[in-house]
């Protein structure tokens, strides 16, 4: 017989032997340990409510017998080199799993990259921290395996009723991704990790013939008569009647080029705000009530708060324990920021997205108006932090403390942010409804976590690129844009997702619209 059991142990135990928790399990159930003759760990979450922090685990046993476990689901690919060919734009995640799922659908992929494979992709980053130059093709957000490449590689999401979250991590792990992240609740891969189960999937595609074109950005799409027609890549014309656009929300000129083609597209709210960093220790403190921090067995602490503010909501976005802050910008004179951290999660820092959302009568209040006054307000604050941080890649920094008063910050504790700081008054540049609200919000915060508003953590500009300042609309049942037969808007950049899952699930669906 089969059963999943739940036990909950302390830190030092979950990292026991199996033989441990064959006796746990046993007591449990009231039998005999030799009884048991299986046992696996399905399910893992770190529960740091009350004081004493646990581990809850989820143990499937077999009593008596084996009872074969339900196989991981595996993907089954045909060749599809005789297919009806499909052109997908964006070798993101929304891009790659769409491509996987036209594959197992029988359609021959056309995947076009404006960036480079994942390795070469390594070099370009490089060269960005050496020079503090952003090649427009290749950086954090382009590439193989788009802006989650060099990312915390989370795994964790909240929009389950946008698909099936489990059947995109099956396919993570088929594509070499560690097993553990089908155990953990919030699971996660790492930097390290990431790129090579990227690069597996590439391999995917072209090994049952589809075809991933890199440095082939996508300049125009065809149109004639409501419907698409092919697209201008790398300066050639490709006839297409069916493209999925999943380009992301950093593709500026793709968003621009559809309004010159007239191509329907709906201003949304989006978030604005800076990044936060603190000592790791000093949040492994706070998150896991002791003074001695995480010791040996539990994780580098994460945290999470959502407030409103003014009708608004104040939030920690996209954390990443243990990690380093990285310069996100895809284009020249644009200073951004996000985190990203390697699957060890090691580091002495702990970064975290603070940002509030901006409604569209508000940006017309600052004088941003009309279709793009999101991406103009997003454009408008990563050239001011450029200059505030005098170029190269340089982040403009206020510690929290200095941020919650209004000063400049005279030195700063050693922070992760490669490329350097200098120190700016956030209050003096950035709009007074974003500072107003991060203010609010961080105090919130540091109510709910004593301590949580030290010196000792640093805010660094700008987080702009949380979410997509437009939506390109399709239809509920066929995700095909209304106005453009054979075009499906997907994944961030159109506004259907946020985040790896979300936007692999996203693509998954794009697929499955295609007829
Ligand atoms: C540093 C960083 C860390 C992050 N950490 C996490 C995390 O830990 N967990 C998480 O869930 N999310 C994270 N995110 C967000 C996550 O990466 C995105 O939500 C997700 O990648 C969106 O997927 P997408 O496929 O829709 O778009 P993208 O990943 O943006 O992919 C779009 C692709 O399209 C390509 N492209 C753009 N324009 C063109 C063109 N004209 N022609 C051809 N190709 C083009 C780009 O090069 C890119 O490869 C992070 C993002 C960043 C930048």
């Amino acid at each position: 017989m089969y059963k999943e059991i739940a036990i909950r142990v302390s830190p030092e135990e979950a990292g026991r032997e199996e033989l441990f928790f064959r006796e746990l399990a046993a007591r449990q159930e009231g039998i005999e340990a030799q009884r048991i003759k299986r046992l696996s760990v399905v399910r893992r979450s770190v529960d740091a409510r009350q004081r004493r922090v646990v581990i809850n685990l989820t143990l499937g046993i077999h009593i008596d017998s084996i009872e074969e476990p339900a196989p991981l689901f595996v993907p089954v690919y045909r060749d599809v080199s005789a297919g009806r060919r499909v052109v997908v734009i964006g070798a993101g995640p929304a891009g790659l799993f769409a491509a996987l799922r036209l594959i197992e659908r029988g359609f021959r992929p056309l995947v076009l990259e404006r960036g480079k494979p994942v390795a070469e992709r390594k070099k370009d980053l490089a060269h960005l921290y050496a020079t503090g130059c952003v090649s427009e093709d290749s950086n954090f957000g382009f590439g193989e395996g788009g802006a989650g490449t060099f990312s915390d590689g989370k795994l964790f999401t909240r929009s389950r009723k946008r698909g099936d979250v489990r059947r995109i991590l099956e396919i993570l792990v088929y594509h070499g991704a560690d097993r553990n992240i089908l155990v953990d609740a919030h699971p996660h891969l790492g930097t390290d990790q990431l790129p090579g189960v990227i690069a597996n999937i590439r391999k995917t595609i072209e090994r049952y013939g589809g075809e991933v074109r890199f440095t082939c950005r996508v300049t125009d799409l065809l149109v004639k008569a409501g419907a698409v027609r092919g697209v201008i890549a790398g300066g050639e014309e490709l006839a297409a009647d069916e493209v999925i656009l999943a380009t992301g929300h950093s593709a500026r000129d793709i968003y621009r080029m559809l309004h010159a083609r007239s191509v329907y597209m709906e201003p949304k709210d989006f978030a604005a705000g800076l990044r936060l960093e603190h000592p790791q220790s000093l949040i492994d403190r706070l998150q896991y009530h002791t003074p001695q921090g995480r010791g040996k067995w539990l994780p580098a602490a994460e945290y999470s708060f959502v407030s409103n503010v003014e009708n608004r909501g104040v939030y920690s976005f996209c954390m990443c324990p243990g990690g380093v802050v990285v310069p996100a910008a895809t284009g020249p004179e644009q200073q951004v920021v996000n985190g990203m951290s390697s699957s060890a999660r090691n580091t002495p820092w702990a970064n975290s997205a603070v940002v509030t959302s901006i409604g569209r009568e508000e940006l017309e209040g600052m004088g941003f108006s009309g279709l793009f006054a999101g991406m103009e307000f997003q454009e408008c604050l990563e050239r001011e932090a450029w200059k505030r941080g005098g170029g190269a890649l340089r982040a403009p920094a206020q510690r929290l403390t200095d941020f919650m008063h209004d000063r400049l910050s005279g030195e700063f504790p050693r922070v992760s942010y490669k490329p350097g700081i200098t120190a700016t008054r956030f209050h003096e540049w950035l709009p007074e409804i974003v500072t107003r609200r991060l203010k609010a919000g961080l105090a919130l915060f540091g109510q709910r976590a004593r301590g949580f508003l030290t010196d000792q953590a640093v805010l660094l500009g700008v987080e702009t690129r949380t979410s997509a300042p437009l939506r390109i609309p399709r239809g509920s049942d066929r995700l095909v844009h209304p106005g453009v037969a054979g075009l499906y808007p997907c994944g961030e950049g159109a506004g259907y997702a946020g985040g790896i899952v979300s936007a692999a699930m996203d693509g998954e669906k794009c697929a499955e619209s295609v007829q």
